[in-house]
């Protein structure tokens, strides 16, 4: 990064895009945002934006002439378009990391080809059915891409009832139930020479959903050792650039099982923005911007909640205590399960 006025693309516009145009703002960065969404919070803070599908060249080209370097918010941009805007300018993370992660298939085949330990899975295209092990049972069937949130997920509680499900013509993967002592994630920013790491955060999930985020994790400074480590192995073998959140389980046993790579900041991250030194958000930003790094430390101890929903009402008119941090994401619509603010609470 050598101009004068540096503009950073980002595709996506929600909670995520908002908070990164907000980081990048704080180190002198212009910000373009493009969403296929009206209701998108992200617009309100940018300098330029586009309202298009993802697939529009004429909008693409337009974007791609008045920005310097392209990232994104969420994983599920389509790859043809991070793949189309790359030919012409810089794309960080690269789309060739992204097809990868945009892949439940890819993404544990990958792993494991690394010695990274996941759930046990299969393909379900490629399995006989009939002869899958009842050992394996309860599962999770997912798809294999588009999926996040338990969007896209059926559990099976045994062979019977998956034997009687009929599929669609959707790709899927079928994955042990993990009866695991907890969920942690790992943030991890990488720029071209040096990889920086956030302490894991415990994380507590509800049909699927994130609900509450807490930093310190309960666990031993030796399994969050051997989780850093972990995700800076990811990192390091992808050669990635930006932010990515890893998320674990943490088996009965203690061992760590990677469920699945975020290749983007991570809302078990939001906390970072009170309860750091510097956020996950500015962390990206440096990474891609190729900005000197910052070693996160952590100056409080914090938990967040998510707010889904009409949840969002009752705090919008709450008084808020010296040590919370309320955040509405400003959507227009409330929707149930819809992530519309969260709350951090410092300690
Ligand atoms: P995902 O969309 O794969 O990130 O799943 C969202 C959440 O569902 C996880 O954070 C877990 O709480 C739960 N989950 C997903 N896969 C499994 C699994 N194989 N075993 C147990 N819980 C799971």
């Amino acid at each position: 990064m050598n101009k004068k006025t540096f503009t950073l693309g980002i595709f996506g516009g929600g909670q995520l895009g908002k908070f990164l145009v907000l980081a990048a703002k704080k180190l002198n960065i212009k910000t373009f945002v493009f969403t296929d969404s009206l209701d998108s919070p992200a617009i309100y803070y940018c300098d330029n934006f586009i309202i298009s599908n993802y697939e529009n060249k004429k909008q693409l080209d337009l974007f791609i002439k008045d920005i310097d370097l392209a990232t994104f918010e969420f994983e599920n941009i389509p790859f043809k378009t991070l793949d189309y805007v790359e030919k012409k300018i810089k794309v960080l993370p690269k789309p060739s990391i992204i097809k990868i992660l945009q892949d439940r298939l890819k993404e544990k085949t990958f792993l494991n080809s690394i010695g990274v330990r996941t759930t046990e899975f299969y393909y379900l295209k490629k399995i006989n059915k009939k002869i899958l092990n009842n050992n394996i049972f309860p599962v999770l069937v997912k798809t294999i891409r588009l999926g996040y949130d338990g969007k896209g997920q059926i559990l099976f509680k045994n062979k019977k009832n998956f034997l009687k499900h009929s599929f669609d013509n959707k790709e899927y993967i079928i994955e042990k139930l993990v009866d695991f002592k907890k969920e942690i994630s790992i943030i991890i920013s990488r720029n071209k020479t040096k990889s920086v790491c956030f302490d894991a955060f415990e994380n507590l999930h509800k049909h699927q959903i994130l609900q509450r985020s807490h930093t310190p994790a309960n666990i031993s400074s030796k399994l969050n050792n051997e989780a850093k480590g972990i995700a800076k192995k990811i990192a390091d073998k992808l050669n990635y650039i930006g932010t990515m959140c890893v998320e674990f389980f943490v088996t009965r046993k203690n061992e760590l099982l990677v469920n699945e790579i975020a290749p983007r900041v991570h809302n078990s991250g939001h906390l970072t923005m009170n309860a750091y030194n510097i956020s996950q958000f500015e962390s990206h930003i440096r990474a891609v911007c190729n900005l000197k790094t910052k070693t996160p430390k952590k100056t409080q101890k914090a938990i967040m909640y998510n707010i889904l929903g009409s949840a969002i009402k009752k705090y919008r008119s709450k008084t808020m205590m010296k040590n919370e941090f309320f955040y509405d994401y400003g959507k227009k619509e409330i929707k149930e399960k819809r992530k519309m603010g969260h709350l951090t609470k410092i300690f």
